[in-house]
């Protein structure tokens, strides 16, 4: 036994958001720059940290003459000039030396100094009665939280410095900075934040790492270099894994690799119950380096191209020619099976640097998706005409997010509709009958879905989002985590009220949130009548499964039962009976 494995281990369960089974060497990645935790540190780590204060010192330096400039140029010289103030913080010598002096008499990380002393000088200037050092105060309060919000953003230039194969450890990684992992090097990721939906857990089993996040303290217990194992289906990590758990692991890979190998043989197979009834399953991608594994896990074509992680992770914005070829790529390699382009999505965690939002309280309830597009036409316009383009593709399809009333899809479509003209008067080819629909993922879309109906072709239920607002849960939020419940009666009820309105209209109803990628869920959804499930490419195989075992009359018993139910517990357990006895393998990968 080496010396690592002479400590002993430590167990922590959080939430498993991308199945598998990993063991390596923990990478830490900025552990401690978004909570400002004090770390003591060793004295060689003295010229890191200050050095680390420094670089995040220019750059704040230049992101106010930058935010002054466009201040300048939209607002006129004197707004500008407040920002003077900002700059004779973040250059204020007295104050930088303060910092540098607390680091190296306290041995402390940059972050919890900086706050102290930050602090200390803003609590002295407000209480001065004088308006005019009041506003100082504030002043030295939001320097501070810039310079923070730089150190943090290190996490990003982490990702992609890291050499060598490892389990990145982190507070919380933001969509950018999941997509910006190297896949051949990091075996799987553990996070303090974070849960099932959240988007970096979409990424994570978009890239197919294995990943448990909502741990809590993770990155207070692991160290970098220390031996780590992950199980991302169960949600388990264990840090200097004794001898026994590693030899437990290995044996239970090892079975986790039969199963899937035998659910692998399901590709060429037609989702398809054994009563005979057709439930088609799609694909949701993030990055076109998943085309491939489409076809390969065995869907048939794309049920949600979430186009926004086109732009995260990039320095500048893919112009109209970048968007229309990867567009066109996405539907040809699917040619001639269906491919749902979903317009984007951007703002709350998916916010590219070089599109300026405002600071709001509530981001996930303020200028995302479609009403960050409705406010900013020419970019929206951008992506419509590239997707327009891309249409010369009879395969492709166009949805947008976050309807949630009927103003919005007017105004999109005529966005659209003007678009179309743009491409007419340049001559420029496009499928004029595109086929337009909307995603149900606001509670007010889906009570009003008999409204959204006449203006679009298709519903695409988002799930997460609508567990998110129809239960006040933030889906990103661990602490909350316990009380997103896709069994929820209100979300059952939801689900077939919007199912049952597409019909009546003769349309179809894809479900496109994380729900349908859930085997455990998969036979409620298709007793309630949806038409279509789009999964992530590594859930199809256990989706299929689940359903090519699964009587398409006991669902529908199921979703009756379902629906005249009185709780959440109530209805997973209906659920949790059917898949035990219909298909148990695909519980061995996750229980
Ligand atoms: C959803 O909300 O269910 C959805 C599919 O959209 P996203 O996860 O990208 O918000
Ligand atoms: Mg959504």
């Amino acid at each position: 036994m080496d010396d690592a494995h002479a400590q002993s281990e430590i167990l922590l369960k959080g939430i498993g958001v991308s199945p598998g089974i990993a063991v390596g060497k923990a990478q830490l990645i900025a552990p401690h720059a978004h909570t400002a935790v004090p770390r003591t540190i060793a004295r060689n780590e003295v010229p890191i940290e200050i050095a680390r204060f420094e670089e995040a010192l220019i750059a704040t330096h230049d992101q106010i003459r930058h935010i002054q400039k466009q201040v300048a140029e939209v607002l006129g010289d004197e707004h500008a000039s407040i920002f003077d103030a900002h700059l004779l913080v973040v250059d204020d010598r007295t104050f930088i030396e303060d910092v540098i002096r607390t680091i190296k008499r306290d041995m402390l990380n940059v972050e919890p100094v900086l706050l102290s002393v930050s602090n200390r000088y803003a609590d002295m200037l407000s209480k001065v009665e004088d308006s005019y050092l009041a506003e100082r105060a504030a002043d030295i309060r939001d320097v501070t939280r810039r310079i923070l919000a730089n150190l943090a953003g290190e996490a990003l230039d982490q990702m992609k410095k890291i050499s060598e194969p490892c389990i990145v450890v982190a507070h919380d990684l933001s969509p950018s900075d999941t997509a910006s992992i190297d896949r051949n090097l990091v075996k799987a990721f553990v996070t303090d934040l974070g849960s099932a939906t959240s988007h970096t857990a979409i990424m994570a089993r978009a890239l197919e790492v294995p990943a448990v996040v909502g741990l809590h303290n993770v990155t207070a217990v692991a160290h970098s270099g220390d031996p780590i194992l992950i199980d991302g289906g169960r949600g388990i990590v264990v840090v200097h894994p004794s001898e026994a758990r590693l030899a437990e692991y290995e044996k239970r890979a090892e079975d986790q690799v039969q199963i899937l190998q035998e659910l692998a043989a399901l590709r060429d197979k037609p989702p398809e119950t054994r009563d005979g009834y057709l439930v088609p399953i799609s694909a949701n991608i993030e990055l076109l380096d998943e085309l491939d594994s489409v076809a390969a896990r065995g869907a048939k074509g794309i049920g949600l191209f979430r186009t926004e992680f086109l732009f995260l992770g990039t320095e500048t914005l893919p112009d109209e020619d970048a968007q229309a070829a990867a567009y066109a790529q996405a539907a040809q390699s699917q040619y001639p099976s269906p491919v749902v382009i979903r317009t984007l999505d951007l703002g709350a965690d998916k916010l590219p640097a070089s599109i300026k939002a405002a600071d709001e309280l509530n981001p996930y309830l303020g200028d995302r998706a479609i009403r960050l597009c409705l406010t900013r036409p020419a970019l929206f316009k951008t992506q419509l005409r590239a997707i327009l383009r891309a249409s010369v593709h009879d395969n492709v399809r166009m949805m947008y997010p976050m309807i949630s009333c009927v103003q919005e899809l007017v105004d999109a479509n005529a966005l659209l509709k003007e678009s179309m003209g743009e491409l007419e008067a340049k001559g420029i080819p496009f499928n004029k009958d595109l086929v337009v629909g909307t995603m149900i993922e606001v509670p007010s879309a889906a009570l009003v879905a008999d409204l959204l109906a006449p203006h679009v072709r298709f519903f695409s239920l988002g799930t997460n989002d609508l567990i998110q607002y129809t239960m006040a849960v933030d889906r990103g939020n661990e602490n909350v985590a316990h009380l997103y419940k896709p069994t929820h009666m209100a979300i059952v009820r939801l689900i077939d009220h919007v199912v049952k309105v597409s019909h009546k209209f003769g349309m179809w109803t894809c479900v496109c949130g994380q729900m349908a990628a859930d085997p455990l869920l998969v036979p409620l959804l298709v007793g309630l009548g949806v038409d279509e499930l789009s999964v992530s490419p590594s859930q199809v195989p256990m989706v299929k499964d689940v359903i090519r075992n699964l009587y398409y009359s006991g669902a529908i018993v199921l979703a009756q039962k379902a629906l005249i139910s009185t709780s959440a517990e109530n209805v997973e357990r209906l659920c949790h009976e059917m898949v035990r006895q219909i298909a148990p393998e695909v519980l061995e990968l996750s229980e």
